[in-house]
């Protein structure tokens, strides 16, 4: 048989008795070269086949043209010439009683990481259920962290939540420098989860974090400081910033209400540099009128200067200043505000040493909700996170390793 056929198919270790083509399907009948298996009982290699199963069995193998591709094969039995039993040979690239061949479950997986269950089971002329058990088979439901990060000395990791279904959150783990990579997807966001997972860690894992960038969310830092000591926690900017734009917005409606007149939202979370010259008269207008306001105001933008120092001492200078200024504050609302910068002050400091932020791993939760999107919802956790970490992983990382057996 054409040897071009064999490597088109991936058997070039088989002998191909015949190829029949059928107008919705393939048929490969194969053999294996005459060639010694080894006995699973005792371990002994033998050569002496004592007869062949009765029946051809049939394995989905690949998809040639959008044709499925069967392999027939009929496995050789042996009588172990040292213990004596008879064992059937496991043939390569397939698991004893599988129905489909590695090569086929491979080829799913990758349609799968592309599509929905239902969109990739139509594609690929299976079951969604089908396709649901392979994916729980071969992706584990975390990486190999080890392995993941085995190229980079040195990590900061990112740590955040995401809608699962409604106000059912999940914790996304990610490396977010000196590379972005997804790790993780925890599935709640319980905080002894979360410390659990980090004190799981492996030990060759925890000693290249470096740091740990989080939002502010005081149960977290405080599962990371108890299941890291030492590592420093980053507060990340980002959600530092929407902090301060929300309640600056919060304190904005108070005023509306208590004075009965409406002020606009735009001068007052945008940044101060970008203001069009109306939102800029607006902005004056408020620091007229409306003090309180202005001073939240002034708290944010004061805030944004923080991470534009030039230097953590510069930094550390400001944020001083302003945590002393809010505290002092007749507003309890600005007051609680300057109790929080105090508690995170290290946090917020921490970027000007590690430059971490969580952007990669809030642009992980905005691919997500577009796979979610188009997968019509997801009921199983177990399933959902396999197939969120299928879409983000090269697949050789995440399926086990098939194992060859000759
Ligand atoms: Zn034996």
């Amino acid at each position: 048989m054409d040897k071009g056929i064999a490597m088109l198919l991936g058997l070039q270790s088989w002998i191909l008795y015949r190829v029949h083509v059928q107008p919705d399907r393939i048929d490969v009948y194969t053999g294996r070269p005459r060639k010694e298996a080894r006995c699973p009982a005792c371990g002994s290699v033998n050569r002496s086949v004592y007869d062949r199963c009765r029946q051809w069995q049939q394995k989905l193998h690949t998809w040639c043209n959008g044709l499925p591709v069967f392999l027939w094969v009929r496995p050789r039995r042996f009588r172990c010439r040292d213990c004596r039993k008879v064992f059937t040979e496991r043939l390569p690239g397939l698991r004893p009683w599988a129905r489909r061949t590695e090569r086929a479950e491979a080829q799913l997986l990758e349609e799968l990481a592309r599509r929905s269950f239902r969109g990739a089971a139509e594609a690929t002329g299976t079951s969604p259920n089908t396709l649901r058990r392979l994916l729980l088979r071969r992706v584990k439901d975390g990486v190999g962290l080890e392995r993941a990060l085995q190229d980079l000395p040195e990590v900061v990791l990112g740590i955040d939540e995401h809608s699962f279904r409604g106000r059912d959150m999940m914790i996304t783990v990610t490396c977010v420098a000196p590379k972005r990579r997804l790790l993780a997807l925890l599935p709640h966001d319980r905080v002894r989860l979360l410390e659990q997972f980090l004190r799981k860690l492996p030990a060759s894992v925890r000693g290249k974090i470096r740091a740990v960038c989080i939002d502010l969310k005081e149960g977290w830092r405080r599962a990371v400081e108890r299941a890291l000591p030492g590592v420093p926690v980053v507060a990340d900017p980002f959600h530092v910033i929407q902090d301060a734009n929300r309640r600056v917005d919060e304190a904005r409606r108070v005023e509306q209400e208590v004075t009965g007149q409406r002020i606009p939202r735009w001068p007052l979370v945008k940044n101060e540099e970008n203001l069009t010259d109306q939102q800029a008269a607006q902005l004056a207008a408020i620091r007229k009128r409306h003090k309180n306001v202005a001073h939240f105001h002034w708290v944010k933008e004061q805030l944004r200067d923080v991470y534009r120092a030039s230097s953590r001492e510069e930094a550390a200078a400001i944020l001083d200043r302003l945590i002393l200024n809010a505290q002092e504050a007749e507003d309890a609302a600005l007051v609680q505000w300057g109790r929080t910068l105090r508690r995170w002050r290290t946090a917020i400091l921490a970027f000007h040493e590690h430059q971490a932020s969580n952007g990669y791993t809030e642009g992980v939760h905005t691919k997500i909700k577009l796979i979610k999107r188009l997968s019509y919802g997801f009921r199983n956790r177990e399933a959902y996170v396999r197939k969120m970490l299928l879409a983000f992983l090269p697949l050789a990382g995440l399926t086990a390793r098939p194992h060859f057996l000759t």
